[in-house]
């Protein structure tokens, strides 16, 4: 009989493909079928993995998919992905071979890119699709708002190029400041300068997860939501349906009673108030549990909270089971993730080691074997 993986794995990442699809129809609804969905995978999907959430993607409708470079792309077409791929980042002037000879969409910020790409085009006898990249108020990349219906309608002037979409990026994650606003109206602005000057654009996007919950004005034809898709509502809110996709377990390894006044791990920066049982869980930071959880994070065993203390080695963590009965060697923990009426969300571990949720998503996830489970069985 075939074992499960989860079985013979200690520490793993499960990605519930099944929630992803959940979470990619309660978006489209939420948006309604006019709007396109863009999904993005970039950081190898928010530490889901790549290439098994995009053949997801895929299945499930995605009108395109979002990546930070080339490089993604590259793979995903090597993979044997058809639908169109948008490269946010844009490309090295060098890799303008690469976006042409693998079908990608880059943003497009400045005319050298364009004529980059127009030149590749004509040489590999491809017309290339490209989207305006324009900056509203982040000042990270793109083109300055001012400067960019005049450079759309240069890059469309160019041959072998298509300016396919024209968008814009947020600059806060959560909604009630004059910026977002701000951002907006900027962005309709250029739209409406490429109005008057006679130049249609099929695909305008602005809305990140934080603008399909709370901007419905940002969300024009296509929608580029991230963490909303992986499970984890940004802070302003979330839409009814929305379940976290990872999850990440560990076993119990070792435990011990020691008297009260023990100190416990590297440093003994934490010392035992009262008699103990403590479980040694063999999973730690190089495994993507931060050691900013020393004495400060919890994990789920027996589906009751057990808290971290001491400091969260390479390879081990401590945590505190005095209060759970039963616990044995060989017990599932779970780091990330719901057991029973307890549950551990990325959004939790980030306030507590002071970080974003997306860092956590990405640590965890990319640090440990992945599991894959469709239609309640591992894959
Ligand atoms: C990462 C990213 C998104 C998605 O952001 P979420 O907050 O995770 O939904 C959208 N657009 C761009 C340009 C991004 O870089």
């Amino acid at each position: 009989m075939r074992k499960e993986m989860s079985e013979r794995l200690i520490n793993y990442a499960e990605v519930n493909l099944d929630h992803l699809a959940g979470n990619f129809t309660a978006i489209k609804k939420r948006v309604g079928k006019e709007v396109k969905m863009a999904p993005l995978v970039k950081a190898e999907a928010y530490g889901h993995g790549m290439v098994e959430v995009a053949r997801k993607l895929a299945s499930l409708g995605a009108d395109m998919l979002g990546v930070f470079s080339v490089a993604e792309g590259a793979i995903l077409r090597e993979e044997g992905m058809g639908l169109p791929i948008l490269v946010l980042s844009g490309f090295w002037l060098e890799e303008a071979e690469a976006v042409v000879h693998y079908g990608l969409t880059p943003a497009v910020y400045n005319l050298e890119m364009a004529e980059a790409l127009s030149r590749e085009g004509g040489r590999l006898g491809k017309k290339v699709s490209c989207h305006i990249k324009v900056d509203t108020g982040l000042n990270r990349l793109g083109v300055d708002f001012s400067q960019a219906a005049e450079l759309a309608l240069k890059v469309a002037s160019l041959p072998n190029i298509e300016v396919e979409g024209i968008f814009s990026h947020f600059v806060f994650d959560e909604p009630g400041n004059e910026v977002d606003e701000e951002q907006i109206r900027r962005f309709r602005w250029v739209l409406s300068q490429l109005e008057e000057r006679g130049m249609r654009v099929p695909l305008v996007h602005m809305a990140n997860s934080n603008g399909v919950v709370s901007y419905p004005d940002s969300w024009f034809n296509m929608v580029r939501p991230g963490k909303l898709l992986y499970g984890c509502p940004p802070k302003g809110g979330v839409i009814p349906g929305i379940k976290p996709v990872l999850s990440v377990k560990s076993r119990v390894f070792s435990l011990r009673g020691v008297p009260p006044l023990t100190p416990l791990s590297y440093s003994h920066t934490y010392k035992t108030e009262r008699a103990s049982i403590i479980a040694t869980l063999p999973i730690g930071y190089a495994d993507g549990l931060s050691r900013l959880l020393s004495s400060n994070g919890e994990v789920i065993i027996r589906g009751r909270r057990a808290p971290i203390v001491g400091v969260v080695c390479m390879d081990y963590v401590l945590v505190d089971v005095t209060d759970i009965p039963g616990v044995k060697v060989g017990d599932e923990v779970t780091i990330l993730g719901r057991d029973g009426d307890e549950e551990i969300t990325a959004r939790e571990i980030a306030e507590r080691m002071g970080v974003v949720l997306e860092e956590v998503l990405c640590h965890l996830g990319s640090s440990l074997p992945r599991v894959y489970v469709a239609e309640g069985k591992e894959l």
